[in-house]
């Protein structure tokens, strides 16, 4: 995972402000096409942030923290026409007469520009999803925040506070029949703002600063009212829960037209969504002959007092069972990762896989408590594209939440195979070392657009390279590697069965526990986020096979010539661009 201020993950995109923007002109007409370009863009992203204050914050433009993007039909409509206009100044510009940063770059304007205009007249989450109308997350960053000082980050807060209500009645009125898991998790999360979010910490916290009394009064009576449009935003969930049965909802799935769309535009990948299913269904069946072979000659170092068993998914499971008892303890299991980081650093330069920047070591940490949720995990923190100085961290949640039989489970899940590919996806040479190169070529477009499959593509490629070049070579090493990477393969085998057929949660459950060998609160879990999600599960394995597929091709056009680390650097040089925008510039 990736904790990065990136695109929105809901299409509500609407105006708060009327659209002045004077902060570049649409575009200038000098003899370089080049910075005429660089003009317009610094002007489509100033017209973003302009549209929509709530994600102009989140990426650190604090100065949107005061506002909040209110889910109106007149929103929409200035969307629609602050977008036409955009894509008319787009079509201005000859990509021929760009550089090839900036050929990415606009194309991938136009891409969100397409989307944009499909999710708002197509797919219109706005009409069916109540999980999309939460001001949880807007509020407790401005209030949590490390920057600026408290009683100034409480006057912006008290701002946005006051759009609550307008917020909430905004989003009764575009609701017209809901989806059932989108309505049970808009009840949890919209609880869950009253509990965690508007709640007497942060009366605590107004209390305790240093403002005059006027303004915390001020303050209070806004939270209350608040309050108040939250609460009644959760009684008419409930309402609407009460009259809804599988019969009247929405279904949540989305029908192989729209997910087939939703794949082009949300991944921008080279593959369609029938070819990406395909290539999975393909892995999946080499993944288990793989693990089969490797069980076979494990067995009896494993499993010594007894015959496998004729069934060979139960054989596989028996052997991965006993070689997740290899695992750190509790109390060691943050110092464990920290101790892996310099080691994964030396292999890639012994390989030579790639060339790293010693002068941006990752830090790790322990996981901050305001951004613990929900029990133990791992991610990768990066500064967004207005904190350039920003460190980037490693952050592990120690597993102090866990009771020892939760514990023991999660160390076997990370075990001492396991636990490294985690660290190679998140931080080297994955997240982390994708980050370093894609900041050697900084583009506000890529850091704020970046194409989710490229990025987690590469995170799920880097642990194939590093097997592949001998990291800790061994059968145990494959065997769960393997395992790992069915994850990632059967998450895209059910975005698509989700959403484009009838798959049953019985089959699902037959394809996550029994094929893919995962623990049944796991499957459950990515159930539950399949029915929430479109397309996004399959962003992994998309890339990943992208990337891959772009170096078998290249390793056969160049033949010997072939070089895997100016194949790596080359590929990281362009940023977070769609894998197929990067293929066409390195095939020039
Ligand atoms: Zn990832
Ligand atoms: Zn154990």
């Amino acid at each position: 995972m990736l904790n990065r201020p990136l695109a929105r993950v809901l299409a509500l995109c609407l105006a708060l402000l009327p659209l002045a923007c004077n902060t570049a002109p649409e575009r200038t007409d000098t003899a370089d096409p080049n910075a005429d370009f660089d003009t317009f863009k610094e002007h489509f992203v100033e017209t973003l942030w302009e549209l929509d204050p709530t994600w102009a914050s989140y990426v650190g433009r604090r100065e949107y923290d005061s506002l909040l993007t209110l889910p109106t039909e007149a929103q929409r409509t200035r969307e629609a026409t602050a977008y036409a206009a955009l894509r008319d100044s787009l079509g201005t510009f000859d990509p021929a007469a760009l550089s090839v940063l900036n050929r990415m770059d606009l194309k991938m304007l136009r891409d969100f520009l397409t989307a944009q205009r499909w999710y708002r007249e197509t797919l219109k989450a706005h009409t069916w999803n109540p999980a999309a109308y939460n001001v949880g997350g807007a509020c407790a960053r401005v209030l949590q925040g490390r920057y600026g000082t408290l009683p100034g980050r409480l006057r912006s807060l008290s701002n946005r506070l006051a759009l609550v209500p307008t917020y909430y009645a905004a989003a009764r009125e575009n609701l017209e029949t809901t989806t059932l898991p989108h309505l049970q998790l808009a009840l949890v999360q919209s609880r869950g703002v009253l509990d965690g979010v508007l709640n007497q910490a942060m009366r605590d916290s107004v209390a305790r600063a240093d403002l005059p009394r006027a303004e915390k009064r001020r303050f209070n009576e806004r939270l209350d009212s608040a309050r108040a449009a939250v609460a009644a935003y959760v009684a008419y969930l409930e309402d609407v829960q009460q009259a809804l049965d599988t019969a009247s909802a929405r279904d949540f799935r989305l029908g192989p037209e729209a997910f087939r769309r939703k794949f082009d535009l949300d991944l921008q990948s080279g593959f369609t969504a029938d070819e990406v299913f395909a290539r999975a269904k393909a892995r999946k069946r080499y993944l288990h002959r793989h693990m089969d072979s490797i069980t076979t000659q494990l067995w009896a170092k494993y499993v010594p007092d007894e015959a496998p068993p004729a069934d060979s998914l139960q054989k596989i499971r028996r052997v991965i069972d006993a070689i997740a008892e290899s695992h750190t303890t509790r109390g060691a299991f943050v110092t464990t990762i920290r101790e892996q980081i310099p080691e994964l650093t030396a292999f890639v330069d012994s390989a030579d896989l790639l060339t790293q920047d010693p002068t941006k070591p990752l830090v790790v940490r322990e996981t901050p408590l305001y951004m613990r949720g929900g029990g133990a995990g791992a991610s990768v923190s990066a500064p967004g594209p207005y904190d350039q100085d920003g460190e980037t961290f490693y952050n592990v949640t120690p597993l102090d939440g866990y009771d020892e039989a939760g514990a023991e489970s999660y160390l076997r899940e990370y075990n001492d195979y396991t636990l490294q590919i985690l660290n190679v996806h998140e931080a080297i040479p994955g997240h982390y070392t994708q980050l370093v190169y894609a900041n050697k070529a900084p583009s506000v477009v890529k850091s704020v657009l970046g194409n989710g499959a490229m990025i987690e593509g590469w995170a799920v490629y880097a642990e194939l390279m590093m097997l592949e070049a001998g990291y800790r070579n061994s059968p145990e090493m494959w065997l769960m590697y393997d395992k790992w990477n069915l994850r990632v393969t059967t998450n895209a085998i059910l975005d698509h069965l989700v959403h484009t057929t009838n798959l049953s949660e019985a089959e699902a459950m037959q394809l996550l526990v029994a094929e893919a060998f995962q623990e049944r609160s796991e499957a459950e879990g990515k159930w539950r986020r399949a029915k929430l999600s479109q397309v996004q599960l399959s962003s992994y394995f998309t890339g990943f096979t992208e990337i891959l597929a772009l170096r078998e091709a290249l390793k056969k056009q160049q033949g010997d010539a072939f070089d895997l680390k100016a194949f790596h650097e080359q590929f990281l040089s362009y940023g977070s661009a769609p894998v197929p925008y990067i293929a066409e510039a390195m095939r020039e």
